[in-house]
């Protein structure tokens, strides 16, 4: 890897400032060339020193002219982003400023990196392992606070030593295993004891606690579900939009779904959620409104929330309220009965059966902003009751889950192995599979498909 690579880093347009990031062999080099700390030709470029922010200009060679006045950062290998020579430009932003300072660099020798290229490198150089590489992605794409706070703990390197130490502790079991194999003559015979069966089970512990932590955390990375159902005129529009008046989230576009034009980022108390308005369903025979039925129940089925609507002087029959959840989905959906348009005097206010007493009811006005935030703080406290996350700092994510499940599988044929105490060939290709496992979560072990795959996902630039 001895080329210099090169790239706008900060995003596309126009802006305050823009950044332009060189790393590789010739990075002092080409900025000695282009850089100088006067306005004038000949160039007055002192030898750059490393960890230095110069105030300068970059120029366009054929004209001899100033392209941009900037702040011009070095670091010398292996104290960067990338362990190797970096330079970063600081320029105005604008899209034809910061492409024609890049077009220079490239014409003194950089190659145009590709996406997360800067990343990888780090990544190769060692000075960055697997999951911090991406932990750089999901500091970028946080949705939320809580999100955010475990990405840069991630990127801080707990989840790799944690990794490393699971690992660790596995080796130095097949290095046992590996004595008995290599000098059977020189040491005791291995005898399975009970001391090697508390490792593996130790071992296996954490894998199952990680993968249930992934579980866990899924929401905080891709929103918690809810969906408003009830019949048509109900006030789930209305609704919908009292809570996105408020709280719409930033973020709206959500990357792998296919996202309906009702549906909606939000973001309550740093918890992001998905909001989804169903089209009321109701019996009819128009073909149109069927499949918006099923589509309804669809948003229902894969929802965590669902806030079921009444309004007053109807009556909560189970038939109805099974029809749109069914029974075979209420096992671990969280229910809210909310009765709608209470500033009308209509008379009786719905009320749950004896079966569904356990549902919490919450009285509104959508119209009147009534009862909102009492609402909001419902959805809170449900989203998050049987959740701990201020203890775990660990956050696994499902590629991480899956090597995970292969560790835990490995381990377990271990398991059996030293039960029907195997000999020790055959417990070492497990033990050794599940360290490999291990390793492809650090990146130790990782195939280039693997690695491929993580830095193809980064934009340019990082
Ligand atoms: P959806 O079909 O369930 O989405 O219902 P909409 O949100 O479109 O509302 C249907 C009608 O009910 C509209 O005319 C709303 O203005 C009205 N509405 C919604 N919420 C309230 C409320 O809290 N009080 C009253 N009085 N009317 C409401
Ligand atoms: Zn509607």
């Amino acid at each position: 890897m001895t080329d210099t690579i090169a790239a706008i880093a900060t995003p596309y347009g126009s802006g305050g400032i823009g950044v332009i990031r060189i790393s590789g062999p010739k990075a002092f080099d080409i900025a000695a060339v282009l850089f100088s700390t006067t306005k004038h030709w000949p160039k007055g470029c002192k030898k750059l020193e490393s960890h230095k922010v110069y105030h300068g200009y970059v120029f366009d060679r054929k004209n001899i002219s100033v392209i941009d006045e900037v702040l011009l950062i070095t670091m010398k290998a292996p104290s960067s982003y990338t362990a190797e020579d970096v330079v970063e430009i600081q320029a105005h932003a604008g899209t034809i400023v910061l492409r024609t300072i890049l077009d220079e660099i490239l014409s003194c020798g950089a190659r145009l990196s590709e996406p997360g290229e800067f990343t990888k490198r780090a990544f190769l150089n060692q000075r960055i392992d697997l999951t911090q590489a991406e932990a750089v992605a999901d500091i970028i794409n946080a949705k939320s606070v809580n999100a955010l706070k475990f990405a840069a703990s991630q990127n801080l390197g707990t989840l790799k030593s944690s990794i490393q130490e699971l690992r660790q502790k596995l080796i130095q079991f097949l290095s046992l295993l590996e004595v008995n194999i290599d000098f059977p003559d020189d040491v005791d015979p291995f005898e399975p004891s009970q001391k090697e069966m508390e490792l593996v089970d130790d071992v296996l512990k954490t894998c199952r606690e990680f993968i249930r932590q992934h579980e866990d955390a899924c929401f905080l990375k891709d929103g918690i579900r809810i969906a408003i159902c009830g019949a048509p005129n109900v006030g789930k529009s209305s609704l919908m939009n009292r809570l996105l008046a408020q709280d719409r989230s930033i973020v709206t576009a959500i990357p792998g779904t296919t996202r309906d034009p009702i549906e909606e980022g939000l973001n309550i108390e740093g918890i992001p959620f998905v909001i989804a308005d169903t089209a009321g369903i109701h019996q009819t025979d128009d073909l149109v409104e069927i499949i918006g039925i099923e589509k309804a129940k669809d948003h229902i089925i894969a929802s965590d929330i669902v806030l079921f609507m009444k309004e007053p002087d109807t009556v909560f029959s189970d038939r109805e309220f099974e029809k749109m959840v069914p029974l075979e989905n209420q096992a671990g959906k969280k229910v809210i009965f909310v009765i709608n348009k209470i500033d009308l005097d209509k008379g009786n206010l719905p009320t749950l059966s004896e079966k569904y007493r356990h549902i919490p009811t919450i009285e509104i006005s959508a119209l009147l902003n009534k009862g909102i935030n009492k609402l909001k703080q419902k959805i809170v406290t449900i989203s998050i009751g049987h959740l701990d996350m201020e203890k775990s700092s660990v956050i696994p994510n499902l590629r991480h889950k899956k090597a995970l499940e292969q560790t835990v599988a490995s381990l377990e044929a271990v398991k059996t192995g030293l039960a029907n105490k195997l000999e020790e060939e055959i417990l070492a290709i497990d033990v050794k599979s599940s360290i490999d496992f291990l390793g492809t979560i650090t990146g130790e072990t990782a195939s280039l498909d693997i690695l491929d795959n993580i830095f193809s996902n980064f934009c340019i630039g990082k």
